[in-house]
């Protein structure tokens, strides 16, 4: 709402401003306009007119059992269309107010601007019963006044293109700034002519197939990084190129690049790994897939013990042929069978021991973290965050475990 001006009583008109470039055409020869402006905000501007025009008319017959919205509409357009284009005449008056009070938060875009006007037009109309009886604020008005646009909009009351040659006068007149229309002027037809074909405000159609969206030239670049029907390449670079439109559905279906969790996730491996590099994943990660697997098989024990066993395991016979592989239960029953043939398990950390594993570990843990995180990076696998995770969760199962072994020794 525009608290400078009054809602109810017209402006008075005695503090026009003769714009500058009337008194450069009195001055010199004529200078001849560039009339382009921003088609999409015109368009915009031309789409606030009617429901304007509509709540004009509900309001002020509401409760009139002897007038209908429609009987007045046709005056009503003609008050409306008078009212907003003198209160935009007057808008530069108003600026400069504006300009000189920098407190006040008062939007200087066209659209809200002349939203404003039609606002403020629509509430000057409301009859006694409008103001007085809660009406303005119940939801049966709502109705009538969408009830009232479609109506106009069906029986072409107001066309789109008559609004919009209105919303264009507003427009130029409230767009101090220049940002929405263009304000370049010739002394001959022939350099307009030179001028329109690189305006900045000439119309442009977009060149991606399927889509038909206009925009001025200025704002070409902005739509094509919107555009849904642009070809991108995925955005998780897997190498191919996709409708923007399309991209969320391929990379949660067809991109090779997908996360997925890492087939030992139920084991403890928690990184989510790009689906094409699943195997790489299991042969990187070989060492604490199989520490998972150790854990499974021998629950109780702590991670000294586990990381004895896997050197065990690697010294009786090489594992190279099961990195790479990635069948959980195919992996899990070779190293159980491995595993068993070892005797059994070689408990390490005695009492004095523990609290030393303990304080060794967590400082490891921290060192181990950087480690792992610049590790990551230069593999690219996502999720370093969870790896940290990880290791500060074995930190805690190990003194868990720790205390079992305690327990066990005592006893
Ligand atoms: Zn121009
Ligand atoms: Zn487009
Ligand atoms: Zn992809
Ligand atoms: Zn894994």
């Amino acid at each position: 709402m525009n608290l400078e001006t009054p809602n109810v009583d017209l402006p008075s008109t005695d503090k026009e401003v003769v714009p500058e470039k009337i008194e450069d055409e009195e001055i010199n020869e004529p200078l001849i306009h560039c009339e382009l402006c921003d088609a999409e905000l015109v368009h915009k501007l031309a789409q606030v007119l009617l429901p304007g025009l509509s709540t004009a008319c509900v309001d002020n017959t509401s409760g009139d059992i002897f007038r209908t919205p429609g009987s007045v509409a046709a005056e009503m357009r003609k008050e409306m269309v008078d009212y907003i284009t003198m209160r935009s005449e007057i808008c530069v008056a108003e600026s400069i107010i504006l300009d000189n009070a920098p407190d006040a938060e008062v939007s200087d875009h066209p659209y809200d601007i002349i939203s404003d006007f039609v606002e403020d037009f629509a509430a000057t109309k409301r009859n006694l019963f409008s103001r007085v009886s809660g009406w303005v604020l119940s939801e049966k008005r709502e109705d009538k006044i969408d009830d009232f646009v479609q109506e106009m909009d069906i029986n072409g009351f107001w066309p789109l293109d008559r609004r919009e040659a209105i919303a264009q006068v507003l427009l130029r007149n409230v767009d101090f700034k220049s940002e929405f229309h263009c304000d370049q002027k010739f002394h001959s037809v022939e350099e307009l002519a030179e001028h329109v074909v690189n305006c900045g405000f000439r119309s442009l159609i977009c060149t991606n197939e399927g889509c038909t969206a206009t925009f001025c030239a200025n704002h070409a670049e902005q739509h094509d990084s919107i555009c849904p029907f642009k070809i991108i390449l995925c955005e998780q670079k897997c190498s191919a190129f996709i409708m923007r439109r399309e991209m969320d559905r391929h990379c949660i279906t067809d991109c090779p690049m997908k996360l997925v969790n890492c087939p030992f996730h139920n084991l403890g491996c928690q990184s989510p790994v790009p689906y094409s590099l699943i195997s790489q994943h299991c042969s990187e990660s070989f060492d604490s897939h199989l520490l998972h697997i150790l854990h499974s098989v021998h629950k109780e024990a702590n991670e000294e013990t586990l990381k004895h066993r896997q050197q065990q395991l690697e010294e009786a016979s090489s594992l190279d042929y099961l990195r790479g592989l990635q069948n959980l239960r195919l992996l899990t029953s070779k190293i159980k069978e491995m595993d068993s043939k070892l005797g059994p398990l070689v408990v390490i950390g005695t009492k004095e021991d523990t609290e030393e594993a303990k304080d060794d570990a967590s400082s490891e843990t921290d060192e181990e973290k950087d480690k792992s995180n610049a590790a990551d990076e230069k593999k690219g696998v996502p999720n370093a965050a969870e790896e940290t995770k990880d290791a500060s969760i074995s930190t805690e199962e190990m003194k868990a475990d720790a205390s079992i072994v305690i327990q066990e020794c005592n006893n």
